[in-house]
């Protein structure tokens, strides 16, 4: 492992260290989802006049050509900062690479501004009931019809689509073509006639998510991305920034300040004092530092121009399982007070560490589930048999 900057990366970091000490938003996101949507774009706004919304993305598009390694040091500094998430994660992370990947100069041209400036929210139309780990299942049909497609079926899990001002979809446009085979990928103005939008309350209380129902909606030719029957490589693009190298670092140094957080609350409270809470505590300290180790090996792989490969699924599931240990040790840490959440009174620190815990119950789902990250590992690294 090498654990070294160089100069360029050490000034990257220093120069976005300064700008978020003076421009990061402080305190707790606002409490409907509402206000934080306008929040969350206000800041998203504020990143980007500043030249810091896509560091990721080529310079010629708005972005900053960051490196790998730039990249990773982007969202830790982000997460030391506490800075709130940008608004059009779906748009900056998974559409703008699919489309500067796959889409005409004219597509490019037209939405990837508005993408960066927060003025057009997209949402991502992959999911559906019966099509999650086994995306390619999917069933949402979309018909030629002259210069239109008509679409019909449904979608699950929208992030953010009664926000957003474009979908990026995936439906089937050959239904005798292998499963992989008959798949396009459109651009859809979420506005069209015949689609129906209907969010879906979570644990947490708050409804990011819906389902979205296609009953013949229309969409022009021009917005195919890639070749009709071509989306599944448009949608390996998609999913691979999905997946991406730079989420690690982020949730690494979140989950440092979490779990310090929880040793004051231990302190504080007198959880300390029993020893159970103290053994499962310093386990949960030690999660934390084999992520960090995780991380630093695979950036010494990102500094050689190597790309991580089938390990990121190690470094995904042990995200998901340390962040849900770490959910369930605050509840116990809370005691009795556990059962004071947001919205009381006297819950302490506004009921935060309920919904922590509740939300972290989805690490092992979004972005492929641990099931799948197992079977990945099992394959792909142990060699063992399907
Ligand atoms: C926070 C969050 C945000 C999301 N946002 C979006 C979004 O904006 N747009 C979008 O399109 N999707 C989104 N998703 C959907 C996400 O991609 C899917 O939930 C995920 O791919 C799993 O699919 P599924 O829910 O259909 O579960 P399924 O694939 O139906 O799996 C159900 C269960 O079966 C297990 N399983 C499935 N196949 C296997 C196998 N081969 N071997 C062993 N076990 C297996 C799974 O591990 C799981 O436990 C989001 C999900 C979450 C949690």
């Amino acid at each position: 492992m090498d654990f070294s900057y160089t100069d360029k990366e050490t000034e990257f970091r220093l120069e976005l260290r300064r700008w978020l000490a003076a421009n990061a938003p402080r305190g707790p996101l606002p409490a409907t989802l509402d206000e934080e949507a306008e929040y969350l774009s206000a800041w998203q706004r504020k990143l980007f006049d500043a030249g810091w919304a896509a560091v990721h993305w080529p310079r010629e598009y708005g972005g900053r050509g960051a490196s790998l390694t730039e990249q990773a040091i982007f969202q830790q500094e982000m997460a030391r900062a506490r800075a709130p998430q940008m608004m059009n994660r779906v748009g900056i992370n998974l559409v703008g690479p699919t489309l500067i990947a796959h889409g005409t100069d004219e597509q490019r041209r037209r939405y990837l501004p508005k993408i960066l400036s927060c003025e057009e929210i997209w949402c991502q139309l992959y999911s559906e009931p019966g099509a999650g780990s086994d995306l390619a299942a999917l069933r949402t049909r979309a018909e030629a019809d002259g210069d239109v497609f008509r679409v019909s079926g449904q979608k699950v899990w929208t992030s953010y689509a009664q926000f957003a001002k474009f979908g990026i979809l995936l439906a089937r446009t050959d239904a005798d073509a292998a499963k992989h085979k008959g798949i396009s990928c459109f651009i859809v103005d979420m506005r069209t006639p015949g689609i129906t939008i209907r969010p879906l309350r979570q644990i947490t209380g708050s409804a990011e998510f819906s389902e979205t129902f296609f009953d013949a909606a229309e969409v022009p030719r021009t917005n195919l991305i890639g070749k009709e029957n071509a989306g599944w490589g448009v949608a390996s693009t998609t999913l691979a920034h999905e997946r991406g190298t730079s989420f690690p670092f982020k949730e690494q140094v979140l989950h440092k300040i979490y779990v310090d957080e929880l040793g004051d609350l231990l302190r504080d409270g007198g959880g300390a004092a029993d020893p159970t809470l103290r053994q499962e505590y310093a386990a949960r300290y030690i999660d934390v530092e084999v992520m960090r180790l995780h991380n630093c090996r695979m950036m010494s792989r990102l500094a050689k121009g190597e790309l991580p490969g089938p390990e990121s699924s190690i470094v995904k599931l042990f995200w998901a399982d340390m962040t849900q240990r770490l959910g369930d040790l605050s509840l116990e840490a809370l005691g009795p007070a556990a059962q004071l959440v947001a919205g009381d009174d006297a819950a302490l620190d506004d009921g935060r560490w309920q919904q922590r815990m509740l939300w972290s119950r989805c690490a092992s789902i979004a972005g492929g589930t641990s099931e799948i990250q197992r079977n990945i590992i099992a394959q792909r690294l142990l060699g063992l048999p399907r």
